[in-house]
């Protein structure tokens, strides 16, 4: 029941399927699909002269390497299977990106360190980085898409970083993989990153891709459905602002490893001189309990 058949009856082996997009011909094949305004099929002679090849019998030998894994083709002519219009995306968003840059610029918020407003983006090899001018704290530094750089501000480059690391990090929380929509475990791990203001942190890895994604225990509490309602009932909506400005998204502030066998970890979300609330999360980072607490 875990892995039915068709799965099986759909894999090719990763060096067939680069040796099969290893042809500038069949590439452009691709980028002419994905660059056409409506969804139906292309026929013979609109793809050929889409990709403005001469020679009939070389274009139908390499469109015919395509056709079964990442195009197929019907009487209505040929059209995207799901793999070939991912690739063609994926072409479309390495074009133009390269050395992509953001010199530092004022991100929005205020330090969760520190408390000034002084916080300073940037982006450089392929990394988004957000730190404090006045405490020099680095706050995130994530690998993020030249793409996301291509025709934005800065302002709107920090808030597309904002809302992209949130729907991963939800993502991930809710067991489906970024990359390829695969199955995510969670654990917890102590392999953090030196800068980071962390010890441990809940880690989702793919079962399908191998893709990780490592998030923080504040993200997985702010899902549960107990926490947000805490939140609209007390007008305090953390979600609201940029994620690097939420201690408990950034630092471990308000965490507290209760014990490490099994593994029980609590995030406290307190309204300043007024109620809280905490979620438990256990070794495969589920939330297993929420409790509110009115005394501050
Ligand atoms: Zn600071
Ligand atoms: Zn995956």
């Amino acid at each position: 029941m875990d892995e039915p058949d068709t799965d099986r009856a759909e894999a090719i082996p990763a060096a067939e399927a680069f040796g099969i997009l290893g042809n500038e011909t069949r590439t452009e094949i691709l980028r002419a699909l994905v660059e056409r305004d409506d969804e139906a099929p292309l026929s013979f002679s609109e793809l050929r002269e889409a990709v403005g090849t001469g020679d009939s019998g070389r274009f139908n030998y390499h469109l015919q390497q395509l056709v079964g894994h990442f195009v197929e083709h019907d009487e209505d002519g040929y059209a995207f299977r799901y793999h070939g219009r991912r690739i063609a995306h994926a072409i479309l968003a390495g074009t133009f990106t390269d050395r992509a840059r953001v010199a530092p610029a004022p991100a929005p918020g205020a330090c969760y360190a520190c408390g000034a407003e002084a916080l300073e983006g940037s982006y450089e090899n392929e990394t988004l980085t957000i730190r404090c001018t006045a405490c020099e704290e680095r706050i995130v530094s994530v690998p993020f898409s030249p793409a996301a750089v291509r025709g934005r501000t800065p302002a709107e480059v920090f808030a597309a970083f904002d809302r992209w690391s949130t729907a991963q990090a939800n993502l991930a929380a809710g067991g489906v993989c970024p990359e390829c929509t695969g199955h995510m475990d969670g654990r917890v791990t102590t392999d953090v990153a030196d800068y980071l203001d962390f010890d441990v942190l809940p880690r989702f890895e793919c079962r399908v891709c191998r893709r990780t994604a490592t998030t923080s225990f504040g993200s997985v509490a702010l899902n549960h459905p107990a926490v947000q309602s805490f939140h609209h009932r007390h007008d305090a909506y953390p979600r609201q602002r940029p994620y690097w400005t939420i201690p408990q998204l950034v630092s471990d502030r308000h965490t507290e490893v209760l014990s490490e066998d099994p593994w029980r970890v609590r995030v406290a979300f307190p309204i300043e001189d007024g109620p809280r609330v905490e979620a438990t999360i256990d070794g495969s980072v589920a939330v297993v309990g929420v409790t509110e607490h009115v005394d501050g």
